[in-house]
């Protein structure tokens, strides 16, 4: 079992927690981010900017505090160290190469590389040695005694890795580094980011770039603060699985695309992704062919373990055949039709679920509970969630916002006959308290106990304070 250099376990990131009390909502730049960095490894960045793959950076090299969960760095936790320990760890373990260099204008190239060394308190001609070894391996040994702005793009951004990398740290974290590289440029860094990493060298590295992701060994993929896809590469060539990285990018922006076209009236239904769980899908090659034209030299085994697979779980606002509805709840949700003879519901301009009750194999009920930031109190609130389980094998996952009337929805599938499984009992709580307020309150009491007994993978959301 190989060593973690950085476990970050639930993470999540506010950056302005007034926030709540200016806008009602706390913006999350990081999600419940589970990660680890083991020695040895490789792992490229990306996702939609504004996704949070700087913050995570920060956040993960300890330039920034978590505003939740536990950050562990070389098995201690971040938020038990002292200012000293995580000077020191930041200087003698960490290496940084952003997108703008960041080198200081006023020193020279020489004494810019040398700064970590400075400040680790290393001998002066050692210091000399170390800088020295390294501008020749990067080859800019003339650049050593001029400024910064002296010299090119190119250049400045070697003289930064240089520096990242003078102290032979164990982790080396890059944001964007090749922003202002050129082809040539961009693929050259990366060859050298290789070699450190077979030399031992620890490297998490942020791109916009599929080839330049291509180069590591892992790959995951974040959408708004929350890693939604993860790659393996496995023993794939760097083709196949620049293929996969590219198939998740793409995939993803293009379900942006739709959502953005489709749905933008609809924010309730959009923003609120409950899909995201943890099963593991190993992507097998469909076109066998393509497999033994691949395989001569490497098998094409590239591990997806894709966030998403499991069908995404839509809030939406039941209407039921004949019976009244609120019309402002009809507004605000995606509308589940319960018709007269089929139920029907539209996922996209593409998508639609259109079934009658005969195929309608069970229904599954269960609650969630989720913290919502809503001014000026927030609360607890407890949502009726809805399986749909049809008999051809697919599932259908709804969170049912229907607070007067829910009880209708286990009378209409009770009319058709469809199984209802409903270990926790919601029907009986439903019909036994029927006011909202009363109903809430006692789940307010009841829900932790109920959502343990029976494992509910509960609460979903944001919600921090209810467990
Ligand atoms: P990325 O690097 O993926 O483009 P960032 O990590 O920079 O994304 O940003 C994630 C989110 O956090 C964005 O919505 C951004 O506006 C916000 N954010 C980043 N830095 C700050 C900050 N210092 N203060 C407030 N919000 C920030
Ligand atoms: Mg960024």
């Amino acid at each position: 079992m190989s060593n973690i250099l950085i476990a970050a376990n639930n993470i999540c990131k506010v950056y302005d927690q007034d926030i709540l009390l200016k806008r009602g909502a706390n913006f999350y730049a990081l999600q419940n981010i589970d990660f680890n960095l083991y020695e040895g490894d490789f792992i490229s960045v990306m996702g939609p900017s504004g996704s949070g793959k700087s913050t995570l950076l920060n956040c993960l090299s300890t330039l920034d505090n978590v505003t939740s969960g536990v950050l562990k760095v070389l098995g201690k936790e971040v938020s038990q160290m002292s200012d000293n320990e995580l000077s020191l760890y930041r200087n003698k373990y960490l290496g940084f190469i952003f997108q703008n260099h960041n080198l200081v204008s006023s020193l020279s190239i020489f004494d810019n590389i040398a700064t970590p060394l400075i400040l680790n308190e290393e001998a002066p001609d050692q210091i000399i040695d170390k800088v020295n070894e390294i501008a020749k391996k990067l080859n800019i040994q003339k650049l050593l005694y001029k400024k910064p702005n002296e010299c090119s793009g190119g250049e400045r951004q070697r003289a930064a890795i240089a520096r990242a990398i003078v102290s032979k740290p164990k982790i080396l974290v890059c944001d964007e580094p090749t922003g202002n590289l050129d082809t040539v440029n961009s693929h050259e860094l990366l060859g050298m980011l290789t070699k450190l990493n077979q030399e031992g060298t620890s490297i998490i590295l942020v791109t916009h770039d599929s080839m330049i992701a291509s180069y590591a060994k892992k790959f995951i993929y974040l959408r708004d603060g929350k890693i939604i896809n993860e790659i393996n590469r496995n023993n794939a060539s760097q083709v196949d699985f620049f293929n996969e990285i590219v198939k998740i990018t793409t995939q993803d922006s293009l379900l942006k695309l739709f959502n953005d076209t489709t749905d933008s009236k609809n924010v309730f239904s959009n923003n609120i992704d409950s899909s995201v769980t943890n099963s593991e899908v190993v992507i097998e090659n469909e076109d066998n062919n393509k497999v033994s034209e691949t395989s001569n030299n490497e098998s094409m085994e590239v591990n997806v373990i894709n966030k998403e697979t499991k069908p995404v779980r839509r809030i939406v606002y039941a209407i039921f055949a004949g019976l009244e509805y609120d019309e402002s709840s009809s507004k605000r949700y995606r509308i589940l039709h319960f018709e007269e003879d089929t139920i029907d519901f539209q996922f996209s301009n593409i998508e639609k679920l259109h079934v009658t009750y005969p195929e309608v194999e069970k229904a599954i009920i269960s609650m969630c509970s989720r913290y919502v930031p809503s001014f000026p109190m927030p609360e607890n609130r407890f949502y009726l969630d809805l399986d749909l389980v049809l008999k051809d094998g697919k599932t259908y996952k709804f969170e049912v916002n229907n607070q007067r009337n829910a009880t209708s929805l286990f009378d209409v599938l009770h009319q058709h006959n469809i199984k209802v499984e409903d270990p926790c009992g919601f029907e009986e709580l439903y019909r036994s308290k029927g006011d909202y307020l009363v109903r809430h309150r006692w789940l307010l009491y009841n829900f932790r106990k109920i959502a343990k007994q029976y494992h509910l993978d509960n609460p979903r959301g944001e919600s921090k304070s209810f467990y």
